[in-house]
């Protein structure tokens, strides 16, 4: 496991820079225009704001200097899921997801894609390993899943899913590509929500497609230019915003999750702790290698369910809410929207917060749990 690669992201911070003519602006213009003018034979680089938009085009070159791909940006990951389903799969063909990962994407598939010939087969994150890929045509992965934080083996996923002819697809939003790059590892398709640590700030939906594949990125703009499912220029700008400080959050971030992980280890009222960096964690030989970084989710699982909303509302530094990677550290026991984990378990999403001074509230309050 290295460190990400700081050029990349160095690189991101100035992927405007050299475009740049005098007197423009620093930061990325908001471009709030539905038609641009487009007299004569049309030929304008932008003619009509479903098709393209200056916002877009910052941002997306941003994220595509940190996928090191070509990226397509969505009103939400769930937009950007949507996308890679309708663009790449067709009547008859077959579709292996995680029966434990994230809800909305098996509940998008059984409900709109079943129904249009398109066989949905599910399988449990850990069992990808041992699952025959043959006959697929498209495996989608997420790992660490969520919420439960399992691992599976990327490359090996890659790998087995080229020889049988399927494309692989990754959704990478718990990591980001500074904790994992599915793509270095084989991987055809990220997607991912960039409403988390992405923008991080809690104040505006988003999510990308990526891939350094052109013929696989074709079909997902020409979804989103017929379909209309385009993202706001002014979320754009505020996620491209978000972006510039992402590094800066994410290290802070992790390494309190890290430092967080290995302190509730110790904590007598905790039962277990999820968390790929410990050396405990069943991911963790997996997670060393393909991971650069062991991400800013911990799961906490506690004694019960009363254990676990007492820990969320008594600590006056974490927002009891549901998404995660924001700034502010927040928390929720996801057996309340019947995910399949312990009544006890709290997903913890570290924030910003100095990590001295969020550990003495959190301990303060596992203290009270006796
Ligand atoms: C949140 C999330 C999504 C959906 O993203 P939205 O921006 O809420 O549409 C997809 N996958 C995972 C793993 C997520 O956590």
């Amino acid at each position: 496991m290295d460190q990400w690669d700081d050029t990349i992201v160095a690189r991101m911070l100035h992927h405007r820079t050299e475009s740049l003519l005098p007197g423009d602006p620093v930061a990325a213009r908001l471009m709030l225009a539905s038609s641009y003018f487009l007299p004569g034979t049309p030929q304008a680089m932008h003619q009509y704001g479903r098709w393209s938009n200056p916002t877009w085009d910052a941002l997306e070159g941003a994220l595509g200097v940190l996928e090191a791909a070509q990226v397509a940006i969505f009103p939400s990951g769930m937009a950007a899921v949507a996308s890679v389903f309708m663009a790449h799969l067709k009547s008859g063909d077959r579709l292996l997801l995680p029966s434990d990962g994230y809800y909305t994407s098996r509940v998008l598939a059984e409900k709109y894609l079943e129904p249009h010939g398109i066989k949905v087969e599910l399988c449990s994150t850990l069992d990808y390993t041992s699952r025959d890929f043959a006959g697929l045509r498209m495996v989608y992965v997420e790992t660490p899943s969520n919420p439960s934080l399992d691992i599976c083996d990327l490359a090996d996923i890659a790998a087995r899913a080229k020889q049988a002819g399927a494309l692989m697809v990754c959704d990478n939003t718990t990591m980001t590509p500074l904790g994992q790059r599915p793509l270095d590892l084989g991987a055809d398709i990220v997607v991912a929500s960039d409403t988390k640590a992405i923008n991080g700030h809690s104040d505006a939906l988003m999510g990308h497609v990526a891939t350094r594949d052109a013929a696989l990125l074709d079909p997902i703009l020409d979804w989103r230019k017929l379909v209309g499912a385009i993202p706001g220029p002014f979320e754009a700008w505020l996620v491209h915003r978000g972006l510039e400080s992402f590094e800066v959050r994410y290290e802070r971030m992790s390494t309190t999750a890290a430092v967080l992980a290995d302190r509730f280890s110790a904590h007598r009222v905790v039962k277990s702790v999820t968390y790929p960096g410990l050396a405990s964690d069943p991911g963790h030989d997996i997670a060393k290698r393909q991971m650069t970084n062991f991400g800013t989710l911990v799961g906490v699982t506690l004694a019960d369910a009363t254990a676990a909303e007492r820990f969320i509302t008594d600590a006056s530094l974490i927002v009891a809410s549901t998404s995660f990677g924001g700034v502010h550290t927040s928390a929720e026991r996801r057996a309340r929207w019947g995910d399949k984990v312990a009544e006890g378990y709290v997903r913890l999403s570290v924030g910003c917060e100095p990590t001295e001074a969020l550990w003495r509230e959190l301990n303060r309050v596992l203290d009270e749990l006796n």
